[in-house]
This record gives structure tokens, sequence and C-alpha cells, in this order.
């Protein structure tokens, strides 16, 4: 029901993983279910008011494949492997219990230890693997089958054996719950999005427990309203691909879907990270006015666009767009944004089961250099990390097994070790090139050698290309490199000199500095982007950049936050990347600015080693 913007007002680095529950208003009819208010992290500020659904999980059918005698083995140890991820899912679960109120805990904990006494010495999992092995049935269809038999029966029992009402409701509900373990089964061994949001009421609130970025990346934001996920955090790719699609969103919230019901109402405001289940009708009135607020702010916000972005003594300052999925092209253009700093190209591989070739990669790339219209597009080549699937790359045996995959075989690092996805990969983006400006960029860059190594590979790719015929110009597009490690940033002078270009990722420069994973919900209080550590790190990268002539951007999301900019600016900085519909209020706030009140107010942060202190300053200045 409404469309938003970054959480402009979310405080950075400050945290309300916590899930409150706390009856906001009494019940005044004695049937109306009493307005329940949950804390959570906003993602993209905003209100949503629609009914609860939640998204199909398993698909009504699964392929139903005859294995061969010597597939039987490794399907078994594929059936053993769901097993353990699902076993892991419900104690990171169990581990959240201790977040939620006391009646909630009593209605969740009996459920979970359900499921993990169906994932030991269970019947299910005995008949499971005895069609697997007897009846040479694929993992899934074998999960399927057997969960839906054992359910049939144990409702079926209980039915005929003349239970009373209160019998048969918790066979029913014994029965989905073996339902619902075949379906987290089949969803482990498919390692696949298969979330089905089409079925879904236009203008609902989808709720999960965990959406996956792929799952992210299928949701229509014309159709769905808001979001709420128990898992999560604010910058993991979750959050980024919902703030890509302008979705009012509230992450980590604790067991809320265990107790929201499909078709309840509820507010969403990813501002304030609160949700509203079942609203009263004083605060349903009240959110819906905001939705109609926010809507004319927008509009205001909208005759920015036209307007430079200039601090008040005329510096120009660059906003360009980060860009997770093509869908965001029209966002891009109406934010006014000047170009592309950074193209995540993950979505071509993420709900793919084959790898993209090059003509394929090549058209992508060339619309949307095409759409920028002389404005740069600055491409990042595949960033791939553990929190992502795909089946296109496990099927070439692309991923590792790390047991930490934020520390493993990560972005560039993997790309060395598959040097033919990213010749690929550079092909495709020096032919689009020829279309407009263009620029390469390296993830998770950590020592020269790996730079010096994926030069050689981008040279010798761009002779090839020039060979077919191809008319690349004298100088290639830049390669630069994200800055988003502390080992980056504190070589950024070697790097630097190497490097093109540099772009501050601090999404994951936070985290790797603060060893804080920037997904987990349990640690996400942790996780502060403004810690003076990490303003140090950025700081320091800026004056290195700036001396070495090297154009120097930042593209994590404080970049689309108006209160942080000020002070990156008074760093030095002058290009920022950002989800497009954050571009109107950093404009405001760059064009209500001067240097001389920057500069000072980066001066006093820098002094501070306290993050909360930090957070003080910047809300003082934006107060000014
Ligand atoms: C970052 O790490 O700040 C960044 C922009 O990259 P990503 O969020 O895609 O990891
Ligand atoms: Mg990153």
């Amino acid at each position: 029901m409404s469309r938003s913007e970054p959480p402009a007002r979310a405080k950075p680095g400050r945290k309300r993983a916590r899930s409150v529950r706390e009856p906001a208003e009494k019940d005044t009819g004695s049937k109306a279910a009493v307005e329940t208010r949950f804390s959570g992290i906003g993602i993209y500020s905003g209100i949503a008011v629609g009914p609860v659904a939640f998204a199909a999980e398993a698909p009504a059918t699964v392929d139903r494949r005859t294995l061969q005698p010597a597939q039987v083995e490794p399907e078994l140890v594929r059936l053993q492997e769901a097993v353990e991820r699902s076993l892991r899912q419900l104690e990171k679960l169990k581990s959240r219990l201790a977040l939620l109120s006391e009646d909630t805990q009593a209605e969740i904990a009996p459920l979970l230890d359900a499921y993990r006494q169906m994932l030991g010495p269970s019947r299910l999992l005995r008949q499971v693997t005895r069609r697997i092995t007897e009846d040479r049935l694929n993992a899934e269809a074998a999960v399927l089958a057997e969960a839906e038999t054992l359910a049939i029966r144990l409702a079926e029992a209980t039915l005929s054996a003349g239970a009373d009402a209160e019998e048969a409701t918790s066979a029913l509900r014994r029965a989905e719950e073996v339902r619902e373990i075949g379906r987290r089964l089949v969803r482990n061994l498919m390692r696949a999005p298969f979330r089905s949001f089409s079925g879904m009421q236009a203008g609902a609130v989808l709720v999960a427990e965990q959406l996956r970025p792929a799952d992210a990346a299928l949701i229509d934001p014309a159709r769905i309203a808001g979001v709420v996920m128990d898992e999560g955090g604010v910058t993991d790719h979750t959050a980024i691909m919902l703030r890509a699609l302008g979705i009012p969103a509230v992450l980590g919230v604790a067991g809320f879907s265990g107790r929201a019901r499909s078709g309840a109402q509820v507010v969403v405001d990813g501002a304030t990270g609160t949700v509203t289940l079942d609203p009263a009708p004083a605060t349903l009135a009240a959110a819906r006015h905001a939705v109609v607020d926010y809507a004319r702010e927008r509009q205001k916000l909208g005759r920015l666009r036209r307007l430079p972005a200039r601090l008040s003594g005329g510096e120009t300052v660059e906003l360009q767009a980060n860009l997770e999925l093509p869908a965001e092209l029209p966002l891009i253009a109406q934010a006014g944004a000047a170009g592309i700093g950074l193209l995540r190209t993950e979505f071509l591989f993420i709900n793919s089961d084959r790898m993209p070739d090059e003509a394929e990669q090549e058209r992508i790339y060339r619309a949307v250099i095409a759409a920028m219209g002389g404005d740069c597009t600055t491409i990042r080549v595949l960033d791939w990390g553990g929190e992502k699937h795909s089946e296109a790359l496990s099927g070439i045996g692309f991923l590792g097994a790390d047991q930490n995959p934020a520390l493993g075989l990560r972005g560039l690092r993997l790309l060395l070790r598959h040097p033919e996805v990213l010749e690929t990969q550079f092909a495709a983006i020096l032919r689009a090139s020829t279309e407009g400006p263009t620029r390469v960029l390296l993830p998770m860059v950590t020592t020269v050698g790996e730079l010096q190594a994926t030069r050689e590979i981008y040279e010798r790719v761009a002779r090839k290309v020039r060979r077919k015929g191809v008319r690349l110009g004298d100088a290639l597009p830049p390669l630069g490199i994200m800055v988003e490690t502390p080992a980056a940033a504190l070589g950024a002078e070697a790097l630097g000199i190497e490097a093109e270009f540099m772009a501050i990722g601090t999404n994951d420069l936070a985290m790797y500095t603060l060893a804080v994973d920037r997904a987990a919900t349990g640690v996400s209080a942790l996780y502060e982007p403004l810690h003076p550590a990490v303003l140090h790190l950025i700081a320091h990268v800026t004056g290195v950049a700036l001396r070495l002539r090297r154009p120097v951007s930042l593209c994590g999301e404080i970049a689309g936050n108006p209160l942080v900019v000020p002070l990156l600016m008074g760093m030095g900085l002058r290009s920022f990347s950002m989800n497009a519909s954050a571009i109107p209020k950093v404009k405001q706030a760059v064009r209500h600015t001067s240097l001389d009140e920057c500069r000072r107010l980066a001066r006093r942060v820098m002094e501070e080693s306290d993050t909360a202190e930090v957070l003080r300053l910047l809300t003082e200045f934006s107060q000014r």
C-alpha cells in the first residue's frame, strides 16, 4: 500500500533487535484481537498496512526421479546434509527464544522440540531412507511423499478412534507439523528459492521466518506492501534487496512469524522498526494517514530531482545509485542519480540454474549502460558469498564448502579460482562498454597480488575481444577495487597505486572490522558502521585516495543516510552511491550544508571513541 525510502531516520548503528511484546491498547471488544506491538530493525522507512500473508514454502510437486543404483548412496548423503542443515536452523531459532516473552516461548518451544525429534531417529526419516534405498526415489520426492502419508495417518488414527474436539485439533496440528518439517527438509535439499509469492493477495504484508536474497529478488513490489522477517540485519543482502525494491520492511523481529495469523491486519513502520499486529482502530487510522503523508513527502522530495547536488558554497557532490535488479532502472531515472556507482551483478546468477553466457550478460549490461544516457555505470564483477546460493554456480562446483563463508572463498578470491567465470564477465562488460562510460569494480580485494593477477586477465580478455573486431578505444574502462576489508583499508596506499579508482564498501568493512556478522540477528546490536574504528578506516582510505589522486566513492548503506553524509563530506569524500530512493533526501542534506560546517563536524566526530556520542553529534548537526 505504500512506497517509501531508505532508513533515513533510522539511526545507523543503533539496533532494535529485541522483539518486545507490548500490549499498546486495552482490548475493548470481547472478541477483538488485542493490538500487539513488536520491535525489529527498520530497513526501509515508509508505512505499509495490509493483511498478513505467508509465502508458500514448498512447491505442490517436486521432481520425482528414479535413481540409478549408484546414485542411492550420494542421495542418502544429500538427505543427511539437509537434515543437519535443518537441525542447525532449529537450533538457531531456539537460541532466539530467550528474546521473546514467556507466553510466546511457551507456545513455540514445544513446537521446535517436536520438529527436532522428527529429524532424529524418527519414523519419518526411517521411511524416507527406505523409499530412497528400496524404491530408489529421489530425496525430495521421498520426503514429501512420506510426510504426507504420515500426516494423513496421524490425522486419521485420532479421528477414527472417536477423539473429542480437542484431541482432533491436536492431531491435525501434529499432522501439520509433519508436513512443515517435510517442507523444511525439501527446502534444504533443493537449496534454491522456491517460495511462491505469485498467489498472494495484492497489498499483503509478507511474513517469513527468513527470506534469502534469492527469495527477495522474486518479490513483485507492486503486489507486496511490506515485509516482516524473524531474522536478518540492516545490511544483509536480503535487506539490500528489499530496500532496492522500495518495500517498507522490518527485519529481526524474533518470533513474529510464529505469532502472526494469515489474514490478520498488520502495520509495518520501516522508519521506527515497529510492527503492530491486529492494530486497534485508532492505530489503523493513524497508519493510513501516515501512508498518505509519506506519499506527499516523497512527492515534495521528487521536485529536487532536477536540482544539482551542490553544497551551499557551490562545490558539487556526485550522488549515484546502487543497482541490485534491472527492475530498479526506472527508479534510478526518477531519483535523478548521476549514474550507477555500484551495479551488483549477483542478480544474474542468483535464481538461475545455468551460467549466464557472454551474450546474455552483454545484453543486460548494454541495456543498463544505455539507460544511463552518458552517465557512468560501475559494474562490479560477481561477489559471491555465504548467504547467497545459485544452482548455476553449484552446478560447476563453484561454491566452496567453507565453514565460515564470509572469511572463505568470497568475491575476487573465488573468481580467481574460476577464471573462466571472470573471463566471461569481463568479455561481456568490455563489449557492452562501447555503449557508454563504464567502470569495472572488483569485490573483496585484500592483496596487491590479487589485483595484479586480475589485471592480467582483464587485459588478456580485452586483447581477445579486440581481435574479434570490437572497437574498445585506447584506454580500457577503469579497473577499480572495493575497499571492504581492514586489510584493503590499511593497505590502501599499495592497492591505490595499482587500482584506477576505489569504492569504500562500509557494509563489509564494518562487519570485518568489528567481527560482527552483518546478517546475524543475535549480534545485530553490535553491528555499528559508525563505530570510531570504522570511521578511522574510512578517513584513512579517503586521505590516501585524495593524495594519490584516485577517484574515491562510498557505496555502503551509510551513503544513503542524510545524517551521515555531512560527516563523510567533511572527511573529503565527494562521491556517494546509494539506494536510488535515498538520493533526494541526501541531496537535500547536501544542499543545506557548507563544506566548512562538514569539516568542523568531522574534526569533532573523529575525536570520539564512542558510537553513541558519534550518533548524538550527527543528530545534533542535522537539527542545527
Ligand atoms: C559493501 O560491502 O559495503 C558493499 C557495498 O558491498 P555488498 O553490500 O554488496 O557486500
Ligand atoms: Mg561488500
